[in-house]
């Protein structure tokens, strides 16, 4: 019998009988291809004051009270204000901070990124090079990181954790991955099982509409440009790269503060607000301090929510 013919018959038959069962079917669907719930939390920008103090702590209560629970958090960078142009002193500061409210407010598993801001000294006047922890050392460190980039596994998930943040030898910093960073990631891709599914995690978009719109205006030609340190330049070499694993599904950023999803050649990219909004001073343009809950199923498909907390 064709479906259609079914539904009629059916429904004639035993009138609106059918909805609850239909219903149930259809409710116990996501929980049966549910393989993932984390949160995801992103330039949490955390320093000393009551408004970001308070403001990382609520985030973090915000998510141990989800129902239904999720199993992890991935920090997506910039955990700290700022450590480029701070002080040796400023920047333990704020790490303590950041780890301190972690300690007293979180009991879930967390998977740390680093970000542009969490790295120590590149922009300080003289820099603090003969420092052991300068540069990407002290993130981590404080981060309790095995390395600056690296992979873990959740059942069917395989998750790669990028270090996008590059010195710019002519001043400022660019969003890419390194030379040895790219070896890396070939051989960490060709090793993952192909009946297995990948997402990238990077501080700096990979690619993003949000990356464009940053600065909220054109430029004096007429032009929305996307600035070198707002998506990852190498997104053309990358873009080529996962073209080779169909398995490759999702694409996870923060940086920008505002909000994005995007679906292109077959992959989604979402970059995640920020905890912190505008720095801690409310919403940055149109979007609230926020985080994202994202579930990702066993066939590969993922979604995500926006959690004003
Ligand atoms: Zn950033």
């Amino acid at each position: 019998m064709k479906r259609k013919d079914f539904l009629k018959l059916s429904s004639a038959a035993a009138g609106l009988s059918l909805l609850p069962e239909a219903l149930t079917a259809r409710e116990a669907a996501p929980a049966a291809r549910r393989s993932l719930r984390f949160a995801y939390l992103t330039d949490i920008h955390v320093k000393p004051g009551e408004v970001p103090e308070k403001g990382m702590a609520k985030a973090l209560q915000h998510v141990q009270k989800l129902r239904p629970k999720v199993d992890f958090i991935i920090n997506g960078g910039d955990s700290i204000m700022d450590a480029l142009a701070a002080t040796a002193e400023s920047t333990q500061t704020q790490w303590d901070l950041f780890n301190k409210i972690l300690k007293q407010e979180n009991n879930l598993p967390v998977y740390p990124c680093i970000g542009n801001h969490d790295v120590y000294g590149w922009f300080q006047k003289n820099p603090d090079t003969s420092n052991p922890l300068y540069g990407k050392a002290w993130a981590v460190k404080a981060l309790q990181m095995s390395e600056r980039y690296y992979h873990f596994n959740k059942g069917k998930w395989d998750f790669i954790v990028l270090d996008s943040t590059q010195l710019n030898p002519a001043g400022g910093y660019i969003g890419k991955i390194d030379d040895e960073q790219l070896v890396w990631l070939k051989n960490k891709l060709a090793e993952i099982p192909s009946d297995h599914y990948i997402s990238i995690i990077s501080h700096i978009p990979i690619l993003s509409i949000c990356s464009g719109l940053f600065f909220n205006k054109n430029e004096p030609n007429g032009d929305l440009k996307i600035q070198r340190n707002l998506m990852h330049t190498d997104f053309l070499e990358l873009k080529k790269l996962f073209r080779q694993y169909p398995n490759l599904k999702s694409c996870l950023s923060g940086h920008i503060h505002l909000q994005d999803e995007l679906r292109y050649l077959d992959i989604s990219y979402y970059c995640n607000g920020a905890v912190s909004g505008a720095w801690w001073k409310g919403a940055y343009q149109e979007f609230q301090p926020a985080y994202a809950v994202f579930e990702y199923f066993n066939d590969g498909t993922c979604t995500r929510e926006m959690v004003p907390y």
